[in-house]
């Protein structure tokens, strides 16, 4: 009954949600905080009648709101149905069969997904031994494009600009360099000055983390507007109306309100500089993050083990069990309350493991 495609299909794996009993969720890189009030405002205002209209097929004062935050004109933007539906145009619209994409080995577990559902082939890099991501090891193969996050899923490390510009500058200026700054609004540097002088930039944003929309789907490409029209070609060939009338509403109230962002965004931050600290007295080891996650492990425990004595405690924070990552967890940084909650167990946890028990 069903194609032979289907049997090679290897899904994404999100973050559980378990229902039997109600758990502090730090497993998603969710925001803590609700969206601006302004999106309420514009929640409540929402003309129901209009429902029966399509919405405007490419979100124009959309993408013009947003334009207006990152500092580049209209026509450089494009808004999609989260990034993971842009993600998915960019490796249909920039890789094919021929040479691989080249990706750092840890990075978004999504991409090797669309890679395969499109065929594909990659070529993994191994990361630095303190988790950042060697440009020399992404330009060494030969490649039809790369791929990585910036700051880096699910490790928090930040690449610099100067790094990243050296590496646009070494590599070939007709293949595309992909950046997804799902977690740039956490401290890190937006490589969207850039994009003046690199045409094969294209920048990744998603509006789940930093602007709390992860139930409304809505994400981001910025780049040359040549480039923004080939998605737009490729959209109209796939879906007309990625974006419901709701969410254009609600985004573009979010845009307006970007103020609120920055605050609630810079208490994240600030929370997990804190919460690090408290982690390393601890005596776990952190990674350095740019990025509203921590990603820790602790010499005696393994990964498993910490994800599932502080699960016990009703707190669900990620476990990734593959090779060389596999003695870490990665903990999403919610509010204050949620973070000296989770410190409790943590030394619970600990207090456990000195007893042997
Ligand atoms: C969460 C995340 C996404 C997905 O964002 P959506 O807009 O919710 O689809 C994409 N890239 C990275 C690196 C992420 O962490």
């Amino acid at each position: 009954m069903y194609a032979e495609r289907v049997k090679a299909l290897n899904p994404y794996v999100p973050g559980e949600q378990p229902k039997d009993r109600v758990y502090i969720k730090l497993n998603a890189n969710e925001n803590p905080y609700p969206p601006s009030p302004k999106v309420r405002e514009a929640l409540s205002n929402f003309d129901y009648s209009q429902l029966r209209r399509y919405p405007d097929p490419d979100a124009a004062e959309l993408r013009r709101a947003f334009a207006s935050i990152v500092k580049v004109s209209p026509d450089m933007v494009y808004a999609g149905n989260g990034s993971d539906e842009i993600l998915s145009f960019i490796f249909y619209t920039f890789f094919d069969d021929k040479l691989p994409v080249v990706l750092p080995v840890h990075t978004y577990s999504f991409y090797p997904v669309y890679a395969s559902y499109y065929n594909i082939p990659l070529h993994k890099v191994p990361l630095e031994e303190d988790f950042s991501i060697s440009i020399d090891k992404l330009l060494e193969p030969k490649s039809c494009g790369i791929i990585f996050a910036n700051p880096n899923a699910p490790t928090g490390r930040f690449m610099s600009l100067e790094k990243l510009r050296e590496l646009l500058t070494r590599y070939d200026s007709n293949k595309p360099v992909v950046v997804d700054e799902a977690y740039i609004d956490f401290g890190g540097e937006t490589a969207v000055p850039l994009l003046k002088e690199f045409h094969n930039l294209i920048i990744i944003r998603t509006f789940s983390k930093s602007y709390s929309f992860a139930g409304a789907r809505l994400g981001f490409v910025i780049a040359a507007a040549d480039v923004i029209n080939t998605f737009i070609t490729v959209k109209n060939s796939f879906n007309h109306f990625p974006i419901d009338s709701i969410v254009q509403k609600l985004g573009i109230a979010a845009c307006e309100d970007y103020d609120y962002y920055k605050k609630i965004n810079a208490e994240i931050a600030e929370t997990r500089d804190w919460f690090g600290k408290e982690l390393e007295q601890l005596r776990y080891e952190v990674v350095p993050s740019k990025a509203n996650f921590i990603f820790t492990k602790k010499a005696g425990l393994s990964g498993d083990e910490i994800y599932k004595g502080i699960k016990k405690k009703g707190i669900l924070i990620r476990h990734f069990n593959y090779p060389g990552i596999e003695d870490y967890v990665r903990i999403s940084i919610g509010t204050r309350e949620e973070m000296n909650q989770l410190l409790d167990a943590v030394k619970n946890l600990r207090m456990k493991c000195e007893k042997g028990i």
